[in-house]
């Protein structure tokens, strides 16, 4: 009977069974007599025990030369090992090589970040940026899973752009056959201009961000999810919102328990972060919180890391910020009904440090009003006209928000650094590979 080949994924499915596996060698180990070889194939890792006396001779030695990242096919008898992390194992009788390889120049428990983001295209293949890309990759689908079934479409919005609704500082600009063009920071405006059409859409893309800081938390390429919603106010949005999060998270730790083992990530403290809704705050009143725990801040600052960290924590949970100061935030947000001096929208902040995973807003629908803040902010009516469009032909409350894929991911995955979250980063001084 042909040996079935199969994927260590599904090697539970086997035992006892004779089977072929194509992967790549991560280590090996042994003596004379036995040689262990840590395999993985990109659905999972697993070990291959080859016996000499189990074996011709010449499999035994050809598994005794291999060289870390050979590929290559083994094929044995599947055992269950509860001794492996990985629980199985393969009593190898057969070693075929497909590609050798060269001296391989990784070894991450030897190596700094640097280096490691320096071999990006290597150091993919190991466990930590293996299990974090498939997290990432679970939060990409379950992102589509739940606006499919929310009732919204997904609409592109285009990534060259006349417009730089979010800050003119953190432009990437390029010549767009002699005029000026810029790589898109967000695709809410253009959301905005779906959301009349649609009614509920989802932008889902890459934003671009010349950020010169250099935090832990900004890329200068990251993707950014950006649902607007007509006929909804802010209230519903942020019910939206938790929504959204609660089922990423429960995803995550339906899918990818293997991951979060790996990783080592608490799942019962992920899972308390579940739980809704999440807990409010006016900046106000995180301002007092603030001042009252000896951070020196004053009404009408942006918070930075260590006040969102503070925030989050105090809560143990994600919390909303509400309704910020009008002059921090973008020129499209609603003006509170009663005070002049903040806007409706909230910050959505992680607990442990992981900082704004959420900002939105309920969007102003004033035509009139809009103009003017385009003009305040210094930005050209010429690329907003369009947008002002919206305000002059069957407006109606609307309210979004973007969340950023990165974020998210380095908040569920527990990694420290936005870099790790994005399978080739992008940051101020690493553009290769
Ligand atoms: P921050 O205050 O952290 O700089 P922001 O307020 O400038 O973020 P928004 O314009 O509100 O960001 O963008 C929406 C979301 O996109 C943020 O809540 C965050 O999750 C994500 N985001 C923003 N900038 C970056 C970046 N440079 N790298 C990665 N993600 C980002
Ligand atoms: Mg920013
Ligand atoms: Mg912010
Ligand atoms: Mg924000």
């Amino acid at each position: 009977t042909e040996i079935p080949t199969i994927q260590i994924i599904d090697a539970k499915d086997y035992v006892g069974q004779t089977v072929r596996i194509g992967g790549w060698l991560r280590q090996k180990r042994g003596s004379g007599k036995i040689a262990f070889l840590q395999l993985r194939d990109g659905t999972a890792f697993f070990q291959g025990v080859v016996v000499k006396a189990d074996v011709p001779e010449n499999v035994f030695e050809t598994a005794k030369e291999l060289k870390q990242e050979t590929s290559l096919y083994v094929t044995g008898e599947i055992h269950e090992d509860s001794r492996s992390s990985f629980g199985y194992e393969m009593a190898v009788s057969d070693v075929q090589v497909i590609g050798a390889s060269q001296d391989y120049p990784i070894t991450p428990k030897e190596h700094g970040t640097e280096f490691l983001f320096d071999e990006r295209h290597l150091y993919l293949r190991h466990i930590k940026p293996f299990a974090t890309l498939k997290i990432r990759n679970t939060l990409i689908a379950a992102t589509y899973e739940f606006f499919n079934q929310e009732g919204f479409i997904k609409l592109d919005a285009p990534l060259l752009t006349g417009s730089a609704p979010e800050g003119t500082t953190e432009l990437f600009e390029t010549d767009y056959f002699g005029q000026s063009a810029f790589l898109s920071q967000t695709g809410q405006l253009y959301a905005e201009a779906g959301a009349m059409a649609f009614g509920k859409v989802f932008t889902f893309g890459p934003a671009f961000r010349a950020e010169k800081s250099k935090t832990r938390r900004h890329l200068t390429e990251f993707w950014m999810i950006e649902p607007e919603m007509a006929f909804m106010d802010q209230e519903a949005s942020l019910a939206l919102q938790e929504r959204y999060i609660a089922f990423l998270i429960n995803k995550v730790l339906e899918q990818n328990d293997q991951e979060l083992d790996l990783l080592k990530r608490d799942k019962d403290l992920l899972r308390s972060y579940t739980q809704l809704p999440f807990p409010r705050v006016s900046y106000d009143d995180a301002i007092k919180l603030l001042q009252d725990n000896n951070f020196d801040v004053q009404w009408g600052v942006d918070f930075g890391s260590p006040e969102e960290t503070f925030l989050a924590n105090h809560f143990s949970s994600p919390v909303f910020i509400t309704n910020y100061p009008k002059k921090i935030k973008a020129f499209y947000m609603k003006r509170h009904p009663s005070r002049d001096d903040v806007v409706i929208c909230a910050d959505l902040l992680a607990p442990e440090g992981y900082g704004e995973i959420i900002g939105g807003s309920e969007r102003d629908t004033d035509y009139d009003y809009l103009k003017a803040r385009i003009e305040e902010e210094g930005l050209s009516l010429d690329e907003y006209n369009w947008y002002l469009d919206l305000r002059k032909y069957g407006s109606v409350p609307h309210s979004g928000f973007g969340l950023g894929l990165e974020r998210m991911v380095t908040f569920v995955t527990g990694e420290d650094h936005i870099r790790e979250a994005i399978p080739f980063p992008r940051m101020m001084h690493r553009i290769r590979p």
